[in-house]
C-alpha cells in the first residue's frame, strides 16, 4: 500500500521524528565516565512529569507489565491482602498477576465501562479496622474500555477511612498525557511504559516509589531479583544501572521528555480533552455509544465505540486494516467483538485524527453498519474548527 500506514491502537502510540531519530544511533558504552551527565538529568525530568518531588524514579528495561511486578515485589509479602477492582481487561490482568505472585486479592467486580469505585473502596477500608488490608491498586485509564478514573477522590477516600494502605496506580496510558499527580494524590507507586504516553517503543518499564514504599521495600519478602529496587537505588544515585541499559530507548527517553516538557504537561492534557472530545462527538453523530457508561467515566487517552447488535466489531478492525492501512485497537475478553478501540494519545493533532476517523467511519460503513457517510468526520470537523484546547485545569 502507498503512503503512510495509520496507527491508532492505544499503545504503541506516533514517535515524534525527534524521538525516532533520537534512537537511531551507534551503541555506545553504558558505563562511561560521562554517562551520569545524560543519566541523573532524565531521572530529574521523570520526576517531573510524575510531578514528584519526594518520590524516586526507576527505569527497568520491561514493559508495562514489568512495572507492575516491580511495584508489587518490592513492597509486599506473600499472603498480603490487596483491595482492586475489576472492570477491564488491564486492570483484570493487574490482579491476576497479583494472585500469581501469591497475594490475597479482593476483588470488587465493577460493570466494565466504570472504572474504580472511591465509595466502595472507601467504605471496604473503613470496615478493615485492623488493617488487613496493605495495598489498594487502581487503573487510572482501563485502555480495554476507554475508562478514566479519579485517582484523587480514591486518596480522599482512604484518607477519610484514615487507612494506611499503600496507593498503586497504574498509570501506563495516562501519566503524561491526563493529569496525574503522585505527591499531591498520595500514590505510593506510579506505573508506566515508554510505548503510550513517552511516545517510545516498549521497552521501558517507567515508575516512581514514594519514601512510604521505598521504606516497605526495604523488609518486604516477596521474591525479586531483577526487578530489585534496592539494586536500582544503589546503582542509580551516581548515574548508571546495575546491568545493560537500553541505551538506544534512553536516549529517545531524552528526546520524548523534550518534547514533552517542551509542549507543558498542562498543555499536553488540554490537547488530549481536546482531541477525545472531537472523537466522542464523531460517536454521537454516528449514532453509537462508547463503552464508558457516562461522562465521570471518559477517557481522554483511548475511546472504545459499541458497535451496533448484530455486528461484529473485528470485521471493522479488520477492514479498516486490510483496505485502508488503518489500525484500530480490538476489544479484549468480555467485551471482544463488541467494540473497537481509537488511540488517541502521544504525538497527534486534529488532522491525524481525522484520519482514524474517516478510516473508521468507512470500514463501518464498507461492514454494512448504518451510518451516514460523513457524519462523524462532520461532528469532529465542526468540534475542531470551533473550539480549542482548554487549559481546564491549569489554574490550581
Ligand atoms: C499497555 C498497558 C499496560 C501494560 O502493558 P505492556 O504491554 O506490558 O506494556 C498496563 N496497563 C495499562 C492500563 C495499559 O494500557
Amino acid at each position: 500500500m502507498a503512503g503512510v500506514k495509520s496507527l491508532f491502537v492505544p499503545g504503541p502510540t506516533n514517535m515524534p521524528e525527534s524521538v525516532r531519530r533520537a534512537i537511531d544511533v551507534p551503541m555506545e558504552d553504558h558505563r562511561a565516565p560521562d554517562l551520569p551527565d545524560f543519566i541523573l538529568p532524565l531521572f530529574a525530568d521523570l520526576k517531573k512529569v510524575f510531578k514528584t518531588e519526594i518520590g524516586q524514579v526507576f527505569i527497568f528495561p520491561a514493559s508495562g507489565t514489568g512495572g507492575w511486578e516491580a511495584a508489587i515485589t518490592n513492597t509486599l509479602n506473600a499472603g498480603d491482602k490487596v483491595l482492586a477492582a475489576r472492570f477491564g481487561q488491564f486492570s483484570h490482568l493487574w490482579i491476576n498477576l497479583c494472585e500469581r505472585l501469591g497475594l490475597d486479592v479482593q476483588v470488587v467486580e465493577c460493570e466494565w465501562g466504570t472504572g474504580v469505585p472511591a465509595d466502595i473502596f472507601g467504605k471496604i477500608l473503613k470496615d478493615d479496622t485492623d488493617h488487613k488490608i496493605k495495598a489498594v491498586l487502581a487503573t487510572q485509564n482501563e485502555t480495554a474500555t476507554g475508562v478514566q478514573s479519579d485517582i484523587a477522590a480514591l486518596r480522599v477516600a482512604m484518607d477519610d477511612a484514615a487507612h494506611p494502605a499503600l496507593l498503586y496506580v497504574d498509570g501506563v496510558s495516562s501519566i503524561g498525557s491526563v493529569d496525574f499527580r503522585m505527591d499531591d494524590w498520595g500514590v505510593d507507586l506510579a506505573v508506566s511504559g515508554s510505548q503510550k504516553g513517552f511516545m517510545l517503543p516498549a521497552g521501558l518499564a517507567i515508575m516512581a516509589a514514594s519514601q512510604k514504599a521505598l521504606k516497605a521495600s526495604r523488609s518486604a519478602t516477596l521474591h525479586r531479583c531483577y526487578f530489585d529496587f534496592k539494586d536500582m537505588v544503589a546503582t542509580n544515585a551516581s548515574g548508571y544501572f546495575p546491568y545493560t541499559p537500553p541505551m538506544t530507548l534512553l536516549r529517545g527517553l531524552r528526546a520524548s521528555l523534550d518534547v514533552m516538557l517542551e509542549e507543558g504537561l498542562d498543555n499536553i492534557f488540554a490537547r488530549h480533552n481536546f482531541l477525545a472530545e472531537g472523537v466522542r462527538r464523531a460517536v454521537d453523530a454516528w449514532g453509537l455509544e462508547l463503552c464508558a457508561k457516562g461522562p465521570e467515566w471518559y477517557s481522554d487517552t483511548v475511546t472504545a465505540i459499541l458497535v451496533p447488535e448484530g455486528n461484529d466489531a473485528n470485521d471493522v478492525i479488520k477492514q479498516a486494516y486490510s483496505r485502508y492501512g488503518l489500525s484500530l485497537g480490538a476489544g479484549l475478553s468480555v467485551v471482544a467483538g463488541k467494540v473497537f478501540r481509537i488511540g488517541h494519545l502521544g504525538d497527534l493533532n486534529e488532522l491525524m485524527l481525522m484520519s482514524a476517523l474517516a478510516g473508521a467511519e468507512m470500514s463501518m460503513r464498507d461492514v454494512g453498519i448504518d451510518i451516514k457517510a460523513g457524519s462523524g468526520v462532520a461532528a469532529a470537523e465542526e468540534f475542531y474548527r470551533n473550539n480549542a484546547p482548554k487549559l481546564a485545569i491549569a489554574a490550581e
